[in-house]
C-alpha cells in the first residue's frame, strides 16, 4: 500500500516537474517577442508595410528607436482653482504652456512655436522636441488654413506634442476639447476648457515613420491621394472648423471659459458635436450631396459621394462606422492636396462651408 502510494507520488511529482519546465518555456517565448506587442499600436497600413520589410535588424532599430518616442509633455486636468475670468482662463492655459516648455530644450522649433502662438492666437504651442522639418510641414498647414478661414483664429487654444500610449492605437493626430480646470463636480461653473490637436509623440517623433505612415495610407486610397504631415494637420483643423461652425450657431462665445451666462449655449454646442449626433455636420453633408448631385452632375448614392474623397471620408477603419464628421475633415485635406482637381464630393462640401460661415 505504502510502495504504491509512493509510485503514485512519483508520478504526481514527475507530471508537475514537466508542467513547470513547460511553462517555463513559454515565458522565455513570449519575452522573446516583444515586436507582438508594438504591432498592436501600429495602424493597418503600417502593419502592411512591415510585413514587406520586416528583418531582425529593423526589429532592433525599431527597438530603439521606440524608446525615444515619448515627449516629456504631460498635461493634466486642474482641480480646484479660482478663475474668475476669461483673461485668468487664458492665461492659466498660457502658463502651463510655458511650463511644459521648460521641460525640453529645442532653441529652433520655439522660435516657432512662439510665432505660431502670435500668428493664430493660440495660447500654448508645445512642439516638444520635434524635428524643425516636420514643426514646419505643421506651420504650412496652419497658415493655409487660417488664410482661408480666418475664424480659425484665437478657437485653438492649444496645439501639442502628446504621449498616446497604447489606447489610442495607430491615432497619428486628434483634435479634442477637454476639461482643464475643474472647480468641485465637474461642469459646476465656472470651468475651463481647452480645444486641441495633439500629435502622437510615437509617430511625429520619428520623421521615417511619419513619412510611411503618409505614404501607405495615402497610396491605400485610406487617407487623400499624396497625403502628408502637412495634410494631416489639414484634416485636424478641419475639425476644429467643425467646432467654429457648430460653437457659432449656438452662439457660444467665449469657448474656454464656461459660466452661467454661456453654459446653455457650452451644452447645446456639446451635445451637438457628441460623435454619434454631430447634427451639423450631417446638415453640411446632405447639402454637399445635392450640390454633387445637381451642381456637378453626379449620379450615385450617398456612400459614392463619400468614397469620392477618400476611403476614411467613408468609413473609420477601426470603429467601422460612417463619420459625417471624417468625411468633412477629408474633404478639406483633398482641398488641399489636389486643388483644382480634388474630389467633386470635396468641392461640394467646401462650398457649402462657405455658406455656413457667412
Ligand atoms: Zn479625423
Amino acid at each position: 500500500m505504502r510502495n504504491k502510494l509512493k509510485k503514485i507520488f512519483t508520478v504526481l511529482l514527475c507530471i508537475l516537474t514537466a508542467a513547470v519546465f513547460v511553462a517555463f518555456l513559454f515565458i522565455k517565448e513570449e519575452r522573446k517577442n516583444p515586436v507582438d506587442e508594438r504591432k498592436n499600436v501600429t495602424t493597418v497600413a503600417e502593419q502592411d508595410a512591415e510585413k514587406d520589410e520586416d528583418t531582425e535588424k529593423d526589429k532592433e532599430q525599431d527597438k530603439t528607436a521606440e524608446k525615444l518616442l515619448e515627449t516629456s509633455i504631460n498635461y493634466q486636468i486642474v482641480y480646484n482653482m479660482e478663475i474668475t475670468s476669461a483673461e485668468m482662463a487664458a492665461a492659466a492655459i498660457r502658463e502651463e504652456g510655458q511650463r511644459q516648455r521648460s521641460g525640453y530644450d529645442n532653441p529652433s522649433v520655439k522660435k516657432l512655436e512662439l510665432q505660431m502662438e502670435e500668428e493664430f492666437g493660440i495660447f500654448a504651442v508645445n512642439l516638444g522636441e520635434i524635428s524643425e522639418e516636420t514643426a514646419y510641414a505643421i506651420y504650412e498647414a496652419f497658415r493655409y488654413m487660417y488664410d482661408r478661414y480666418p475664424c480659425l483664429y484665437g478657437s485653438l487654444t492649444n496645439l501639442t506634442l502628446g504621449n498616446m500610449g497604447n489606447r489610442t492605437g495607430g491615432t497619428v493626430a486628434l483634435t479634442d476639447r477637454t476639461f482643464f480646470i475643474v472647480n468641485g463636480e465637474y461642469g459646476q461653473y465656472p470651468f475651463v476648457e481647452k480645444y486641441r490637436i495633439v500629435l502622437n509623440a510615437r509617430i511625429f517623433l520619428n520623421d521615417e515613420e511619419l513619412t510611411k505612415v503618409c505614404a501607405s495610407q495615402g497610396k491605400h486610397g485610406y487617407w487623400s491621394q499624396g497625403a502628408n504631415v502637412s495634410s494631416v494637420i489639414v484634416h485636424e483643423l478641419g475639425h476644429q472648423l467643425q467646432n467654429v461652425i457648430v460653437q457659432k450657431k449656438y452662439g457660444l462665445e467665449c469657448p474656454y471659459y464656461i459660466t452661467e451666462e454661456n453654459g446653455d449655449a457650452f451644452c447645446l454646442y456639446d451635445m451637438d458635436r457628441l460623435k454619434r449626433t454631430d447634427n451639423v455636420t450631417e446638415e453640411i453633408m446632405q447639402k454637399a450631396y445635392r450640390r454633387w448631385q445637381t451642381d456637378y452632375g453626379n449620379q450615385g448614392t450617398y456612400e459614392d459621394f463619400a468614397a469620392g474623397i477618400s476611403l476614411y471620408a467613408l468609413k473609420d477603419e477601426k470603429e467601422s462606422t460612417y463619420s459625417a464628421s471624417e468625411t468633412f475633415a477629408e474633404a478639406l485635406a483633398d482641398i488641399y492636396l489636389n486643388g483644382e482637381n480634388a474630389s467633386d464630393g470635396a468641392k461640394a462640401i467646401e462650398e457649402v462651408i462657405e455658406e455656413y460661415l457667412q
